[in-house]
């Protein structure tokens, strides 16, 4: 095979990124230089900016895939004696659950169906009865099946009940529009491989200010303690307080740049909307269904039902990627689906492309 011919990746992260991206990955630079410890700093400040225009807010960064920094955050910030509710209708709320449960953390869980909207009226029915809890977490778009959770309501709701919203927002942030006050979140946790389309190997989590200061000494982890890196990014001008993944970070300053080029957040959410309609559209032509109504559907990823019950996922897939489209396994428990990303350096031409080889391979 042709390395130089990349693999279209529509999955939801590592993604398809660009040239530019990944060729800023060719230059070694020491994790202990002030060059360096600048540009993470102007990172973080321009992550702080895509969710606020606020100085209430700043941002962390924190090693390893999008789950460390949600660990890092379940972990650090809910004081021995809180408790979190967890709104779960998918696997990456489930991975939440799990988290605060593997560290003790007193949980209430807000469960539904993977195919169903998290319910506000649930959540808010839950925290009357359970005055115990101080957090309330959930996934904005549960990658899963694809589907948009009601973010905004659900961290309004958390608000009126004086409780503090964290939100995951690893596969949406950066391809949609959303600030920290209109999902009214006090920690909003993201990745570097997913809609800023960087490369893999660090998260961020934005922190309201007021509340981060207030977690000194909770954090159940050394290398996952939020606050302590908070301190060493404020204190030390941009260190980090480990070996940092410095190509990583370079990858991710090019795709931040060309976030602002392509015209910002707006603009990049429109071209995943019109790479996601044309999948939708073009995919129920050859005769497949999509698991969820349109209604649910995020831009990011979609569920797409097996045709038929002798449908063979892995000799499509071999297919497929033989004509270098790499495609995603299904996630929900209940029915048999398989599942297309409509994110990264993906443009509706890539999606048209898609769809003939796929009428020609079934
Ligand atoms: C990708 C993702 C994560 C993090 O997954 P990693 O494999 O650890 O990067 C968490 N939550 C959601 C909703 C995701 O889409």
């Amino acid at each position: 095979m042709d390395d130089d011919i990349p693999y279209l990746l529509l999955t939801p992260g590592p993604l398809t990124t660009t040239r530019s991206v990944r060729e800023a990955m060719l230059r070694d630079y020491s994790t202990w230089d002030v060059d360096y410890n600048s540009l993470v700093n102007d990172l973080r400040q321009q992550l702080t900016r895509l969710a606020s225009d606020s100085d209430e807010f700043t941002t962390v960064l924190m090693q390893g895939s999008g789950t460390f920094s949600v660990e890092s955050t379940v972990g650090s910030v809910i004081p021995s004696n809180g408790c979190l509710l967890v709104v779960n209708n998918g696997a990456y709320g489930k991975r939440i659950n799990s988290i605060a449960q593997r560290l003790q953390i007193d949980t209430v869980e807000a469960a539904f169906p993977e195919t169903k909207q998290a319910d506000v009226s649930v959540v808010d029915t839950l925290l009357q009865q359970h005055p115990e809890v101080t957090h309330v977490a959930m996934v904005h778009c549960e990658t899963t099946t694809g589907m948009l959770n009601p973010a905004a309501e659900i961290g309004a709701c958390a608000k009126r009940h004086g409780k503090l919203f964290i939100l995951d927002a690893m596969s949406s942030f950066g391809g949609m529009t959303m600030s920290m006050e209109s999902e009214s979140a006090d920690y909003l946790i993201s990745s570097a491989n997913k809609c800023i389309q960087g490369v893999p190997g660090f998260g961020f989590v934005i922190c309201r200010r007021s509340e981060l200061e207030r977690t000194q000494g909770l954090a159940r982890s050394l290398s996952l303690d939020l606050y302590d890196q908070w301190q060493t990014m404020e204190a030390g001008g941009g260190k980090w307080r480990y070996t940092s993944p410095t190509h990583v970070v370079r990858a991710f300053a090019q795709a931040l740049a060309e976030l602002k080029e392509e015209g910002g957040v707006a603009v990049r959410e429109r071209r995943y909307w019109a790479n996601q309609r044309r999948l939708v559209a073009g995919i129920r032509e050859l005769g497949f269904e999509t698991l969820l109504p349109d209604a649910l559907h995020s831009p990011i990823i979609t569920s797409i039902l097996f045709p038929t019950q002798t449908f063979d996922f892995q000799e499509f897939y071999g297919k497929l990627k033989a004509r270098r489209f790499v495609i995603y396994p299904g996630k929900v428990t209940n029915a048999d689906t398989f599942r297309i990303g409509t994110i990264g350096n993906v443009h509706p031409a890539d999606i048209d492309q898609l769809l003939s080889v796929i009428a020609e391979v079934i």
